[in-house]
């Protein structure tokens, strides 16, 4: 019975990739080395899954940087701005487009759906003359094949390719994108014909962007491009691929139709009505890749389970017509559980990383087809039933109050507004207050005092007294500064998710489970196992040493519950908004407990509620109800003069600007960094906002130190569309990446636009 695998992490188990990539931007090795690291990399990827018993193994899933970025450079569509002269793109032309270079920025990168992986997003527009310029698709199945494995090329489909991609500067908005298929299949040709010609009997389209809500038109583009290419696919295996939810009824009609493909890849996990679809027709003589393994997750497969759908499929399909497959590309889980030494055993026996998964989708291909492994499915069934029994994953008096929320609404007694002017009698802040918005930076004395006292190599006593020097000079830079609400700078935190997973019950950490976010950044989600509480306050602590060294109010500083979920591995045996609830419960006990403390403003960070908007827009009004109700179950219980602010990294809201609103925060600072035009046209447009806000107006991501008159032109700019009595004046996000030579005139220039501003009204 026939196997397969969409994809599979690039970064290697201990971040090999990583530090080639580094190393090699900093110019202490060459390219030849970091291309040996990642040639041992793939090999060693490839023969895992060929001694595994996969029969579809992926190749050119591999990328130095991003799969999207490669199709841009097999296609040649560099922008002018790199001033390519033509000939293959070597690793110059490529990282420049990935990461700018001395005197030209990068290209723009977006997040890959809903996950946290990050790809460059392809400028095109009709000037632009494709060519086939980078071979590495050829190249990279050609070395497998050399190592003896006949692999699956696989590439960013044509038509998701320009879905994906966004119009160059000066082209106009309305420019259709689609518009150049006829510009790019013949690079698609040649390298389809080249891949035939050097053996491959197999070809995988990714073409995800058709589970999104596509229109007519574009669902179109599926028919013409495929059926263009027919003649040249003809002789191969084709795969569609699909993944991260299930195909709509529309487009699901159209790629079954497609005469050229010979197979076709549905997400089994994410999609839930993907069965259904199938019943109602599935075309013959073609093959199903099911993926019932998960590829965005941690955890080990329900063998019983997956194997009960593959039989359903199999009745419906026809059993030598199914293909067990992982329902995406494994890049969005961990690499391999092997190298988790420090994690509990029992623990470790629920969790599956890539290379585990690997074994799970041979192990049910092989029990499909009447070799079940016994022994390998009852210690599945084992361990599924230790998870499910474990005292350590419930905890009775959490599922109950986490259920009593459902049905019920959470607010505070009193408007907005109302609470604004009590707040503001207690406070007693100048108009265009201003205020950052958390953290400051990092030094790496600081980070070696953390790293120290847990490895318990400083005692406790030693690192308070480190960790309160710091928070010291933070409150004493702020006063001369002349800032108006402070912050403690969050010395003690390495990261805002950690920082909070590591104090409450029903979450473990891995050592080495990387998820590659962008490039060569990855990020090592925490996991929730369990029902979460809150064995005791997390920050009252240091929130309240900090207010005790000053007369100004001191921000207490949390992490939402909304934001603490999407940056984790959830768990999949409840709906992720139950875990949510338990989440917020969690951060109101806190919310409640600074406020006892004396603290009189509390921010309660949402950096990524956006991210978890689903993929469609039918789903987007539950996820943002639910999300939106979380939040403000975290502070519904405190008084009107306590004032709850929170905090965004995105700036394009406009279109969940009434759940925004309807978090009921008292004040909202928000990133702005690149544009104010964005932002403000929602006000423009209308909305009526009563809550106090700050879109940021210093760009923390950059090392340039914005001017003051700049600063008060932005203001000047809010205050044509925002009433003067709500905005706030702060930067865009947190200040810890960067260093204090950049901060303190950055804030000087900030604290003085502001003031000027005040002065003129
Ligand atoms: N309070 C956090 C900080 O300042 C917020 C970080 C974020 O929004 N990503 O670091
Ligand atoms: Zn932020």
């Amino acid at each position: 019975m026939a196997s397969h695998i969409v994809g599979y992490p690039r970064m290697g188990p201990k971040r090999e990739l990583k530090f080639a990539l580094e190393s090699f931007w900093d110019g202490k090795s060459s390219a030849e080395e970091l291309k040996q690291v990642a040639a041992n990399l793939r090999l060693s990827i490839w023969k895992q899954m060929a001694d595994a018993g996969i029969q579809h193994i992926p190749s050119n899933t591999f990328s130095y940087y991003d799969q999207v970025l490669d199709t841009t450079a097999m296609l040649g569509a560099v922008p002018d701005r790199y001033k390519w002269t033509g000939g293959e793109i070597g690793f110059d032309i490529y990282f420049s487009m990935a990461r700018g270079n001395a005197s030209v920025p990068a290209m723009e990168m977006t997040k890959w759906f809903d996950t946290n992986y990050h790809f460059i997003v392809p400028e095109l527009g009709p000037e632009v003359k494709f060519s086939y310029a980078s071979h590495k698709a050829v190249d990279e199945y050609n070395e497998a094949k050399a190592l003896g494995v006949n692999t699956v090329p696989v590439l960013v489909g044509p038509v998701s390719y320009l879905l994906l991609s966004k119009p160059a500067k000066g082209v106009e908005k309305s420019f259709s994108l689609l518009s150049l298929i006829d510009k790019i299949l013949p690079v698609y040709k040649e390298v389809v014909a080249e891949l035939k010609a050097s053996g491959a009997t197999w070809i995988q389209f990714d073409e995800p962007t058709l589970v999104k809500d596509l229109d007519a038109h574009q669902l179109q583009a599926f028919n013409y491009a495929y059926a263009e290419l027919e003649s040249t696919l003809s002789g191969l295996n084709v795969l569609v691929e699909t993944y991260f939810a299930d195909v709509p009824a529309e487009a699901y009609k159209t790629l079954t139709s497609l005469k050229a493909v010979t197979a076709y890849g549905f997400d089994f996990v994410r999609g839930t009505k993907t069965l259904d679809l199938i019943k109602q027709g599935f075309p013959s003589g073609k093959l199903l890749f099911a993926g019932v393994v998960d590829g965005r997750n941690i955890w080990v497969n329900n063998l019983e389970s997956s194997l009960n759908t593959l039989q359903a499929l199999g009745d419906i399909v026809g059993k030598e017509k199914v293909v067990v497959s992982t329902s995406c590309s494994l890049l969005h889980t961990a690499v391999d559980l092997v190298n988790e030494t420090k994690l509990d055993q029992e623990i470790k026996s629920w969790l599956a990383f890539a290379a585990q998964k690997i074994v799970e989708v041979n192990a049910l291909a092989k029990a499909f087809s009447g070799q079940k492994d016994e022994a390998y499915f009852s210690s599945n069934a084992a361990a599924l039933a230790s998870r499910k029994s474990s005292p350590r994953v419930t905890n009775e008096a959490v599922q109950k109050a986490a259920a009593a929320l459902k049905g019920s609404d959470h607010r505070r007694a009193t408007n907005v507004s109302s609470r604004l002017d009590a707040q503001q009698k207690k406070l007693n802040l100048p108009i265009l207050p201003t205020t950052t918005i958390g953290s400051f930076p990092q030094t790496a004395d600081l980070r070696r005092v953390r790293r120290e006292f847990k490895a318990n190599k400083i005692s406790e006593e030693d690192y308070i007294h480190f960790i309160k020097e710091e928070i010291n000079n933070v409150v004493k830079i702020q006063e001369e500064l002349d800032i108006d609400v402070l912050v403690h700078g969050e010395p003690e935190r390495n990261d805002m998710v950690e920082y909070f997973g590591e104090q409450l019950s029903g979450f473990a950490f891995t050592a080495n489970g990387w998820v590659q976010s962008y490039g060569s950044r990855c990020v090592k989600p925490p996991i929730i196992y369990g029902d979460v509480s809150r064995p005791k306050p997390m920050t009252v602590f240091w929130s309240s040493t900090a207010q005790s060294l000053t007369k100004r109010p001191m921000k207490g500083m949390l992490t939402g519950p909304v934001t603490i979920l999407n940056w984790s591995f959830v768990r999949d045996d409840q709906p992720r908004f139950e875990t949510c609830y338990q989440i917020a419960l969690a951060i109101k006990d806190e919310v409640e407990d600074l406020e006892r403390a004396g603290i009189t403003v509390i921010q309660i960070d949402e950096a990524a509620l956006r991210e978890g908007l689903p993929l469609r827009k039918s789903e987007e009004a539950f996820y943002l109800n639910w999300a939106v109700h979380s939040f403000r179950i975290t502070n519904c219980g405190v008084q009107d003069t306590t004032q709850i602010h929170t905090h965004m990294c995105y700036s394009n809201f406009n279109d969940i600007i009434h759940s925004i609103i309807d978090m009921d925060a008292d004040v909202i600072t928000i990133e702005n960094s690149r544009s104010d035009e964005k932002l403000l046209s929602v006000f423009r447009e209308g909305v009526k906002y009563g809550a106090g806000i700050g879109p940021g107006v210093y760009d923390i991501h950059s090392p340039r130190i914005p001017p003051t008159e700049e600063i008060a032109d932005r203001i000047n700019k809010m205050l044509a569309v925002l009433e003067s009595n709500i905005l706030w004046v702060n930067p865009d996000c947190g200040l810890k990446t960067r260093k204090y030579t950049e901060v303190k005139p950055a804030l000087t220039n900030l604290v003085a636009a502001a003031k000027l501003i005040r002065n003129q009204l």
